[in-house]
């Protein structure tokens, strides 16, 4: 399935200057080579269709004159979760790149069958983040997962891997990261979101496996699968480069923006539907519950019963379901549990504000992307 023929549609850009450009080596990555100061877009050539139709996955690599760690930034692993999408795109127009330090590598769209077909899965249903590290002669989605793996993530030192909820299911914006490394968790707390999830390691996921190998991954998840969240994107814009800060990719800003101090879940749970019928939500994401509250109801479509959905513990709604039609035992609100409820809430209203009055919060059009972030 894997396209034998190597030929890249290739476009490159030379950014300004490079008089000093002897200080570091070009970059190396998928048989292509990218000059310091140079920006490059290629098309890795990923898999072919079975109508022989070559399906390419498009890469840039903006590589700094100064030396610097390598973060690759990816989306749509899961091929219908589209946020990552724009937040690459923004990311990849703000003018403050002009200062990179290091290499950045921007993958917009890992799992490109899936964003044809607007769907999580691969055409044979495999979750692509179940897939690594792959293997060349495995199935189409460790294949693509190899290859993805090999070529690109494998020459990162650090990833941060872009999602969204599924179908149906919106999150919080929120930071999954495993605590326990120390390079994780800066990252996590350099992303400068309110929440961060302790989250374990699923095995083949992209953060166990570059993991192992010694990259660290963070998972910005946020938002609902198939849809565009203008404050889940800006979030995410501002927590990539928030990191970059961190890691001396950016320089750091003349004037500090409020950092937002990020609290960690102690543990999550979800609420499940405790009959069938048609489901209306009470609280929204961000909101703080105590044990007892009413979260929503689910209604009979044939008669008035109705049954109250309620919260089993005291904490913050971080994630939860927008399809009315729910069975008895569909997962309806997951909710995370901190030491303190009253700050996180705070924090997250606190940040929703930063976010919407930042220059980025929807703009019309790429210009005022490279206007408002430098
Ligand atoms: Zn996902």
């Amino acid at each position: 399935m894997l396209a034998a023929n190597p030929a890249v549609k290739v476009r490159e850009i030379r950014m300004g200057r490079d008089s000093d450009a002897s200080v570091i080596k070009p970059f190396k990555i998928a048989r292509h080579e990218v000059e310091p100061g140079g920006r490059l877009q290629f098309d890795l050539p990923a898999a072919q269709l079975y109508t022989h139709t070559p399906l390419d996955m498009p890469v840039e690599v903006i590589h700094g004159r100064r030396p610097g760690p390598v973060l690759l930034v990816c989306g749509a692993i899961h091929g219908n979760e589209l946020n990552g999408v724009e937040i690459i795109r923004r990311l990849r127009s703000l003018n403050t790149l002009r200062h990179l330090r290091g290499t950045l590598v921007l993958v917009p769209i890992v799992n490109l069958f899936g964003f044809i077909h607007q769907s999580r899965y691969l055409p044979d249903r495999r979750d692509l983040n179940r897939c690594f590290p792959g293997s060349e002669k495995g199935s189409l989605g460790s294949r693509v997962a190899n290859l993805f793996f090999r070529e690109i993530a494998r020459h990162s030192t650090h990833i941060i891997d872009l999602h969204t909820g599924a179908v149906h299911r919106d999150n919080l914006p929120q930071i999954r990261a495993d605590l326990s490394v120390a390079a994780v968790k800066q990252m996590a707390e350099a992303f400068s979101i309110p929440v961060i999830v302790n989250a374990g390691l699923l095995d083949h996921s992209l953060r166990c496996e570059a993991g192992r190998i010694g990259i660290p991954v963070i998972t910005y998840e946020a938002g609902e699968a198939l849809r565009l969240d203008e404050r889940s994107i800006v979030a995410g814009v501002r927590g990539i480069t928030n990191v970059m800060r961190m890691l001396g990719m950016l320089p750091a800003r003349v004037v500090p923006a409020g950092r937002t101090e990020p609290f960690i879940a102690r543990s999550t749970t979800w609420v499940r539907a405790s009959a069938d019928g048609l489901f209306r939500k009470i609280a929204d994401l961000g909101q703080r519950v105590g044990e007892g509250d009413r979260l929503g109801v689910i209604t009979s479509p044939f008669n008035s019963e109705e049954v109250l959905v309620s919260s089993p513990t005291e904490g913050i709604l971080i994630g939860l379901n927008n399809l009315p039609l729910v069975n008895e035992g569909e997962a309806l609100f997951h909710v995370a549990r901190f030491g303190e409820v009253a700050a996180v809430e705070g924090t997250i209203a606190q940040h929703v504000d930063d976010i919407t009055s930042d220059p980025l919060y929807a703009p019309e059009t790429v210009e005022d992307v490279e206007l408002g972030a430098d």
